[in-house]
């Protein structure tokens, strides 16, 4: 069994000698538990922040120990709450090979019904928070003018899709390289520009040039700012996340503009995904049913081997990914 531990903390970017690679033995289940061997772990940019020794919403990572966050696998070994050897779950205990946790925090999964790397992405967290960010907390109403940031990634790209599909009247997506927008116009995204092709806020202006009713923002910073420059008279933005400053040394300067929330009674309104269990069902209902129907489609990027972690989490927070960054072990 091989895991990766976090070695050091990151000051600004992390590095490769951040993290250690450590082979243990295969773990032996006690009574009520169960031995995952990981098929697929998910790398994420919250588990930026839980490396820094920092009080927040989840708890610092340690220092010399496995590093953790969802992952999909086979239980091999042990057994409990309904969950056997053979079957297929969902878990916390990602950045290793082989888990051990009780069989109560686990959650099965079914292998028939979508690739079980799904349920680590359009069927699964980030999935949910694009569902719930975008209907829940933005409240998105049909015909309204939508702008999502990081609109590639795993989060970005169900945001668009699904305004599409709940019938916004335009929507609109950043990110990082040509490729990527092109991506986005294949998806259905109404407008698309790359962010380093000049001010965001020019591009959101020439892409919207009626203003803005909701803005999903998982970058921050510039984005955020031009966004609140775009908004129309009563705007709502869901506050998903802030990438732009994850690795910076220094808060950002932007946005610079906040006053105008006030004229136009705009509301920030941030989010964890976490507090939207409650509409998970009706999520896998309705997402499973575009799946089928061939209305909704996901990117993944996927890495191979669980020495290759740490270069895909570094990868993600450079923009390599298409969709959903995944380590497949
Ligand atoms: P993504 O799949 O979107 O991957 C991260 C992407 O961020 C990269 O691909 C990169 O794409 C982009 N990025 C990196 N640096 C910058 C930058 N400086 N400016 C603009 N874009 C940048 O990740 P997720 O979909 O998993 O997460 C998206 C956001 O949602 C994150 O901010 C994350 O923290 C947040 N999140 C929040 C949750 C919540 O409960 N509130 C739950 C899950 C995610 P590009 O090439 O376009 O730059």
């Amino acid at each position: 069994n091989r895991e990766i531990h976090l070695a050091s903390r990151p000051q600004g970017w992390p590095t490769a000698d951040n993290f250690r690679l450590v082979e243990t033995g295969v773990p032996t289940p006690g009574p009520g538990q169960i031995v995952v061997r990981n098929q697929y772990i998910s790398v994420d940019p919250y588990m930026r922040g839980r490396m820094n020794d920092v009080k927040s919403y989840v708890p610092p990572f340690a220092l010399d120990a496995p590093l953790d966050g969802g992952a999909v696998g086979e239980v091999v070994a042990g057994g409990g709450d309904g969950i056997n050897v053979g079957d297929t779950v969902l878990h916390g205990l990602g950045w290793r090979e082989y888990a051990l946790l009780d069989a109560g925090s686990a959650r099965r999964v079914d292998p028939d019904l979508a690739p079980v790397s799904a349920y680590l992405g359009v069927l699964g967290m980030t999935g949910l928070t694009a569902y719930a960010g975008l209907l829940d907390v933005a409240a998105m109403r049909p015909g309204e003018t939508v702008f999502v940031s990081g609109a590639a990634g795993a989060v970005g790209s169900m945001v668009g899709q699904i305004a599409k599909l709940k019938g916004a009247g335009r929507v609109v997506g950043s990110a990082g390289s040509p490729a990527k927008v092109e991506r986005l116009t294949a998806l259905g995204f109404d407008a698309a520009f790359d962010y380093h092709d000049g001010p965001v806020r020019d591009a959101l202006k020439a892409a919207a040039p009626d203003g803005i009713d909701v803005y999903f923002d998982n970058v921050g910073g510039e984005h955020l700012e031009a966004a609140i420059g775009s908004m129309n008279l009563h705007g709502r933005a869901a506050i998903c996340g802030m990438i732009a400053q994850y690795n910076a040394a220094e808060p950002p300067a932007a946005p610079r503009n906040l006053a105008l929330v006030i004229g136009k009674r705009l509301t920030l309104r941030g989010f964890l995904v976490g507090d939207h269990g409650g509409l998970r069902e009706q999520f896998v209902t309705e997402v499973a049913g575009w799946l089928r129907e061939g209305k909704l489609s996901y990117d993944e990027t996927i890495v191979d081997g669980i020495e290759n972690a740490p270069d895909a989490f570094l990868g993600l927070l450079r923009g390599e990914n298409l969709g959903k960054m995944l380590v497949r072990l």
